[in-house]
C-alpha cells in the first residue's frame, strides 16, 4: 500500500518534470546573462529518476521489490514548486508571482506564508493581494483564506495547480521586500507562498527582469544555462537566500579558493566598493582562521546603500543596509565594517552553531530560546574584534566600541529588571516592540551579550593562564553541535566549563540568568585595562527630549534620574524653567548654566494643563565607562 502510493507519486513527478521542462523553454525570456556563480554543480533530479526507471524494468520481480525499497528512499524528495516572478511595473512596488504547485492529486491543499523571521512576527501575508488559483488548462479553482497566513484550495484533483498573486514590496528592511525602478530586494519568507507541510520540497524560482535590469544575485543554487533561474533544495534554503535584482556593482574576491562577492546597490560614485571588498576579504580570512575553514561554496555580501539600516545573516550571504557615504569618514566606515563582520560571524554562530530551539522548520509560530545572548551577543563581541584582528582598527577603536556597549548596559535601568536569558526569551514582545518604557524594564541581549562575551573571554583566558580563549569555546561548541541539531543552554555551558577547565555554571547563572550587576575586575586585570572618563560637571536632568513643532517634548524618562524622581512624564512639554521661556534648540545650553545640586523649577504642559515641578539636578553618572589601557599587558596583543 505505502509502496504503491509512492510509486504513483514518483510517476506523477516524472510527468510533471517533463511538462515543466517544456513550459520553462517556452517561457524563458531571452535576456542578458545574469549573475552566474561559477562554482555550482546541480544534477537535475529528472535524470536520476530516469535511470531508476530503467533499472526497474531490467530487474527480476524480487529484485524489483528490493530496488524499489532503495530507490523510493532516493525518490522521496517531493516534486518541486515552480515560481515565476515578474516585475512588470517596478515603480509601483509590485512583484507578480505565479506558482505551479504539485498537489499529488489531493482534493484540497493548504498554502502558507511565513509569519516571522528573526526575531519578530512580521505578518508577511499582509502584503499579498489578488490571490487566485486555477488548473493547468486555465479552469478557475476555489481558493479561500483559512488563517491570517493560509489559503485553502479546492483542487478537484487537479495536479498541478497554478496559484497567482501580487506582493506589495515597499519595506526598506533587510528582512522584507523592496521594489522600485532601480532595484529589487526579495526575501523568500516575504515573497513565496508554499505548501503548508514539513517536507524537503525543492522550490524553483525563475525571475523575469524589467528590460533595463541585467542582474540577479542570490545565494540560491543557479540552474545551469538558465539566466535568473534558481533552485532551492527546500523551503528553508529559499527563505535563507535573499535575491537582489537590478544593476548592482559586483566585486569578486577569493578567500581559501572560494568566491566571495560584494554586491553594491546605490554606490553612485560615492561608496568605494573596491576598497570595501579588499577589507572584507581580510575579515573573511580572520574568521576562516578562527573557525577552521569556510563552510560554503560561495558567499555574497548584498550591500544595499539605500539609506536604511541593519543586517541579516544567512548561510551563504548577508543582506546589509546602510548609507552610500559610509566610506567617506573613517568612523562611519568602521561601523559599516563592524556590521558586515557581525553578519559574517553569524555564518557560524547562528547559522551552523545554533540554539536548538531555532532549528529550521517552523515559520508560523515563534520559537522561544534563552540563548540569544550567545547567538547575537557573542557575535556582537566578536564583530569589532575580527575587524581589529584583520588590522582594520586600532586598539583604541576596539576599546571604544566595547566601551559603548558597557556604557549602554550600565546606564540602562532595565538591566536590573530583566536578565539576559529572559531578554532573549521575550525578544518577540520586547526587543522588537520597544516603547517609551522599554529602557526601564528591558535590556538588549545584543548589548549585555556583547559585554558578557568580553567577560567570559577574559574568564576562560584567566582560568587557563592564557592557554585557551572564547575562540576555543566557539570551536568546541561547533564541533559538538550535531548538524542541524543545535545546542541547549546546558550543553553550551558545559562546553565552556570544559575549555576553561573549571565549572562555570555559577558564572552563567549570575551573568545570564540573574539581574546582578556585572563584575568587570577580572577582565580589566587580565587585559590590563581600566575605566576612565572625564566626569561631566554639567547639571543633568536625565529626561530624553525632542523638539517637535517648536516645542520641547519629553520622550523618555529613565528610572533613577532627577526627572524621574521629580515626576516628569513621557509626553510632557517643557514650557519654561525658572522664570524663563524654553527654547528647544538651546535647551542643552540653557541647562548648562546650572550646577549639580541646583533646584530648578520647571513649567510643564501635560494634556493641556500647566504644571510646576522642581527638579534637583545632579551630575550625570555613567561617563566613566570608558576602557583604556592601564598597563602594557601582553594579553591585549593576542586578543
Ligand atoms: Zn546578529
Amino acid at each position: 500500500m505505502e509502496a504503491a502510493k509512492k510509486r504513483t507519486a514518483e510517476r506523477l513527478a516524472r510527468e510533471r518534470a517533463a511538462k515543466l521542462a517544456k513550459r520553462s523553454q517556452s517561457e524563458r525570456e531571452p535576456g542578458p546573462v545574469g549573475f552566474m556563480p561559477r562554482h555550482h554543480l546541480d544534477i537535475p533530479r529528472s535524470m536520476m529518476k530516469t535511470s531508476i526507471a530503467i533499472l526497474l524494468h531490467l530487474a527480476s520481480r524480487t529484485f524489483v521489490l528490493f530496488v524499489l525499497c532503495i530507490t523510493l528512499g532516493m525518490a522521496q524528495a517531493p516534486a518541486p514548486i515552480y515560481y515565476t516572478v515578474r516585475i512588470p511595473a517596478a515603480q509601483t512596488h509590485y512583484v507578480e508571482v505565479e506558482a505551479r504547485i504539485p498537489t499529488a492529486a489531493q482534493p484540497r491543499v493548504e498554502l502558507m506564508m511565513a509569519v516571522w523571521t528573526p526575531y519578530v512576527i512580521r505578518e508577511y501575508a499582509k502584503n499579498l493581494e489578488s490571490v487566485t488559483a486555477r488548473t493547468d488548462d486555465g479552469r478557475p479553482l476555489v481558493i479561500e483564506k483559512a488563517r491570517k497566513n493560509r489559503w485553502r484550495v479546492e483542487t478537484g484533483g487537479a495536479d498541478p495547480i497554478i496559484v497567482s498573486y501580487r506582493v506589495y514590496c515597499h519595506v526598506m528592511d533587510v528582512q522584507d521586500n523592496w521594489v522600485d525602478d532601480e532595484f529589487a530586494l526579495l526575501n523568500g519568507a516575504s515573497t513565496f507562498l508554499t505548501l503548508a507541510e514539513h517536507a524537503a520540497r525543492p522550490h524553483d524560482v525563475q525571475i523575469i527582469l524589467p528590460p533595463t535590469w541585467k542582474t540577479t544575485v542570490t545565494g540560491l543554487p543557479s540552474v545551469p544555462g538558465s539566466p535568473h533561474h534558481y533552485r532551492a533544495p527546500d523551503y528553508e534554503t529559499l527563505v535563507d537566500c535573499p535575491v537582489v535584482a537590478g544593476n548592482p556593482a559586483v566585486y569578486e574576491f577569493a578567500v581559501e579558493g572560494k568566491p566571495h562577492y560584494l554586491v553594491d546597490v546605490g554606490e553612485d560614485g560615492v561608496f568605494e566598493g573596491g576598497r570595501a571588498a579588499r577589507d572584507l576579504a581580510r575579515i573573511v580570512r580572520e574568521d576562516a582562521k578562527l573557525w577552521g575553514g569556510l563552510p560554503y561554496d560561495k558567499y555574497l555580501f548584498l550591500n544595499l546603500l539605500t539609506g536604511g539600516a541593519g543586517g541579516m545573516e544567512h548561510s551563504n550571504s548577508t543582506a546589509l543596509m546602510s548609507d552610500r557615504w559610509n566610506t567617506r569618514t573613517h568612523l562611519n566606515y568602521l561601523r559599516w565594517l563592524e556590521v558586515a563582520s557581525h553578519e559574517f560571524f553569524h555564518t557560524w554562530n547562528v547559522k551552523r552553531l545554533r540554539p536548538a530551539e531555532l532549528a529550521p522548520g517552523e515559520y508560523e509560530t515563534e520559537p522561544y530560546t534563552t540563548s540569544l545572548g550567545i547567538a547575537e551577543g557573542f557575535t556582537s563581541y566578536y564583530a569589532p574584534l575580527m575587524v581589529h584582528r584583520a588590522g582594520l582598527s586600532t586598539e583604541e577603536e576596539l576599546l571604544a566600541t566595547l566601551s559603548r556597549a558597557i556604557r549602554e548596559l550600565q546606564t540602562t535601568p532595565g538591566r536590573l529588571v530583566q536578565s539576559l536569558s529572559l531578554s532573549s526569551f521575550d525578544t518577540w514582545i520586547k526587543f522588537y516592540r520597544p516603547d517609551e518604557n522599554t529602557r526601564n524594564t528591558a535590556i538588549s541581549y545584543y548589548t549585555k551579550g556583547e559585554v558578557a562575551g568580553f567577560l567570559l573571554d577574559a574568564r576562560v583566558r584567566a582560568a587557563t593562564h592564557g592557554a585557551k580563549s572564547l575562540d576555543d569555546v566557539m570551536r568546541l561548541a561547533l564541533a559538538r553541535n550535531p548538524a542541524g541539531g543545535g545546542y541547549t543552554p546546558a550543553a553550551f555551558r558545559s562546553a565552556v566549563s570544559e575549555v576553561a577547565g573549571t565549572d562555570l555554571s555559577a558564572w552563567f547563572a549570575r551573568v545570564f540568568d540573574s539581574t546582578a550587576e556585572l563584575d568587570y575586575r577580572e577582565a580589566l586585570d587580565w587585559f590590563g585595562l581600566r575605566f576612565s572618563g572625564e566626569s561631566n560637571q554639567q547639571a543633568w536632568l536625565g529626561a530624553d527630549t525632542e523638539a517637535e513643532d517648536g516645542r520641547l517634548m519629553v520622550t523618555h524618562i529613565p528610572r533613577g534620574t532627577p526627572a524621574y524622581e521629580a515626576g516628569l512624564d513621557t509626553g510632557d512639554e517643557i514650557v519654561g524653567f525658572d522664570e524663563f521661556r524654553v527654547r528647544p534648540a538651546a535647551w542643552d545650553q540653557q541647562l548648562a548654566n546650572y550646577q549639580p545640586g541646583d533646584r530648578l523649577p520647571l513649567l510643564l504642559a501635560r494634556r493641556g494643563r500647566l504644571i510646576r515641578v522642581t527638579v534637583t539636578l545632579r551630575q550625570e553618572p555613567g561617563l566613566a565607562w570608558k576602557l583604556e589601557a592601564a598597563t602594557a599587558s601582553p594579553h591585549r596583543a593576542v586578543w
